[in-house]
């Protein structure tokens, strides 16, 4: 079995991989590819499928298949696994540091020290405790971010158009998410009803300075109705790790508005995130039955 690890993985991956066949990092050899490995970065769409036809088994490290042609994968008779469980801490502890980030003012007092200034009548600092943060999508990081946010003292509402029930977060309708949310926080996955899922209608609907954190899709927000709502400071701020592409064209509007604080898709990239990713890895291709 050849064995072609396609994006960023633990370092020790190849070594535990070793004993299921040849294992190499070098993509030109996508042709004799058994099994593949990706992340992000590669796009297993119908042209690359079409350039492996060894190929039984696409293992996508990480939560989103967004990345992923399934329906021709599944016509090519290639099995399709991801490793849903592994990536939820590290994900919503980002989401976290993105939230408690903003009415801290953490990026502009790094940046006023760093430009030695010393702004500590200017830079007025609010709390999370008693602040509602709202759900879209009451999944695995939003219900493990729901629990970091109540030990915080904050009320925890979500829209879910699957989940019926949770212990920690008080369902309602988007509507209603959107209108009692100081905090929004995205964890849908990207599909055709999500897609632009924030856009001048529904922000039209949210609180007046309200927050937005996304470390869902990129595309789940409308980045030019994003950018004029935090120039009119709709919202007071956009904090996001995900964009259209790894990384966004140059000309992405939220590249350039006021009030964004960015990470470059990190959100799964934990040490120990990496090695639980690699222990799913191991037990798929253990499992699989080609
Ligand atoms: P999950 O499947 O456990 O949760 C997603 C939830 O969204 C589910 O409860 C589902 O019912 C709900 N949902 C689906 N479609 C919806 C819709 N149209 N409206 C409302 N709710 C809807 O997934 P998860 O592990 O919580 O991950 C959520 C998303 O986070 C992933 O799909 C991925 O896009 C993103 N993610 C980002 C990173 C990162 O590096 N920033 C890492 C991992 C995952």
């Amino acid at each position: 079995m050849k064995i072609l690890i396609s994006d960023a993985f633990d370092a020790s991956l190849p070594d535990r991989l070793k004993k299921f066949g040849d294992v190499t990092d070098d993509k030109s050899q996508v042709a004799d590819a058994d099994v593949v490995l990706i992340r992000s970065k590669t796009k297993a769409d119908k042209a690359y499928i079409d350039s492996a036809p060894k190929l039984k088994l696409i293992i996508r490290g990480g939560v989103g298949l967004d990345n992923v042609d399934r329906e021709y994968a599944k016509e090519k008779g290639i099995q399709v696994h991801n490793t849903p469980e592994a990536s939820s801490v590290a994900v919503a502890e980002l989401a976290f540091a993105l939230m408690i980030a903003v009415p801290n003012r953490l990026v502009e007092a790094h940046n006023s020290m760093k430009a030695g200034q010393w702004e500590k009548k200017a830079l007025k600092r609010t709390e999370l405790m008693g602040k509602t943060l709202g759900l879209i999508g009451v999944g695995r990081i939003g219900t493990v971010l729901a629990n970091r946010a109540r030990a915080f003292g904050m009320h925890v509402v979500g829209f879910d158009k699957f989940v019926t029930y949770s212990d920690l977060v008080e369902l309602k309708t988007l509507d209603e998410v959107l209108a009692a949310s100081d905090y929004l926080s995205l964890h849908v996955p990207l599909n055709c009803d999500t897609e632009g899922l924030l856009n001048a209608k529904t922000i039209a609907k949210m609180k007046d300075g309200a927050v937005v954190i996304n470390t869902g899709r990129g595309k789940c927000v409308n980045a030019g109705d994003m950018t004029e709502a935090l120039k009119s400071g709709k919202v007071a701020c956009y904090a996001t790790d995900v964009w259209p592409s790894d990384p966004p064209p140059e000309d992405y509007p939220i590249l350039q508005a006021p009030n964004v604080i960015m990470t470059p898709h990190i959100g799964a990239s934990t040490k120990e995130n990496l090695l639980r990713i690699g222990d799913q890895v191991v037990e798929i291709i253990e499992n699989f039955k080609g």
